[in-house]
């Protein structure tokens, strides 16, 4: 049985992993509010649970580093819960994890977060790492709501519309119904929407608004929304969660396998 958790290996072993050009998984989330029916954990259990389970089910080609749980989310702190982390803080954090990682001879990385607001900071934190290692790795991020897998079945799946799917919405709230139901109020529940104009909208899975042109704007939670939900809380059900979990266990044993199998392009440096 090949072990598979980095916190659980004898050094030489880890040494050995890195040996084989196993993929370093690195889970990152955050501590936050999610609405009135869901525990400040979700972004954390979540992505640790999408990792530990993919990693598990291909031991041999990749790796469980132990998770990043504290994240960026300033802009959530007029709710209780919230825990963040300065975002030079922050970056400097995962990339100095990512170069440790580098350092032992892991040439593969992926970041996978389940955070949104981590995605800015983290983006820098895997070029940065690139950067340090002059592109002698490949450190890459993805949000699990980006596993192609996981688009394809929210299309097929989902019910609600545009917006639906986006903070505590029905995608997130129908994962942790899978996971761990009995933290989930799911009477308390509610269907609340961005105030902003469609330029500025986003849907976790369907990404930009069809009307709007992509642009970004991440005001104070507080002053988007009463409840903390953006999307649609209401329509999340285990059944969709169970499929969610698959969905995204699946797209990322593919992501690890796509990035296992990236050749590293040598530079040409022109001077
Ligand atoms: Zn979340």
């Amino acid at each position: 049985m090949e072990k598979y958790r980095f916190a659980e290996m004898i050094w030489y072993e880890i040494r050995d992993a890195a040996g084989q050009d196993r993929v370093a998984v690195l889970p990152v989330a955050t501590y936050e509010d999610h609405g009135p029916h869901l525990p400040v954990d979700v972004d954390v259990r979540l992505c640790t649970e999408i990792c530990e389970r993919a990693v598990a089910r291909i031991p041999t080609e990749s790796l469980l580093v132990p998770a990043v749980a504290h994240g960026y989310s300033p802009h959530h702190m007029d709710f209780h819960g919230t825990l963040t982390i300065g975002w030079d803080t922050f970056i400097r954090y995962v990339k100095d994890v990512c170069c440790s990682l580098a350092h032992h001879g892991f040439k593969r990385i992926l970041v996978v977060n389940g955070h949104g607001s981590n995605t800015s900071p983290l983006d820098l934190s895997a070029r940065l790492s690139n950067l340090e290692y002059e592109g002698k790795i490949l450190c890459a991020t993805v949000n699990h709501w980006g596993l192609r897998k996981v688009k394809d079945l929210g299309a097929r799946l989902r019910e609600s519309d545009f917006g639906g799917i986006s903070h505590a919405g029905e995608y997130e709230t129908s994962l942790y119904l899978a996971l761990k139901p009995e933290l989930v109020e799911m009477d308390k529940a509610v269907d609340e929407r961005s105030p902003l104009p469609p330029s500025f909208q986003y849907d976790l899975l369907a990404g930009s608004h069809p009307q709007g042109s992509v642009a970004q704007l991440v005001p104070y939670w507080s002053s988007q929304t009463a409840s903390g939900v953006k999307g649609d809380a209401t329509r999340a059900t285990v059944e969709k969660g169970q499929q969610f979990l698959e969905a995204a266990i699946e797209g990322l044993i593919e992501l690890i396998r796509e990035l296992k199998a990236t050749p590293i392009p040598p530079r040409r440096d022109q001077h």
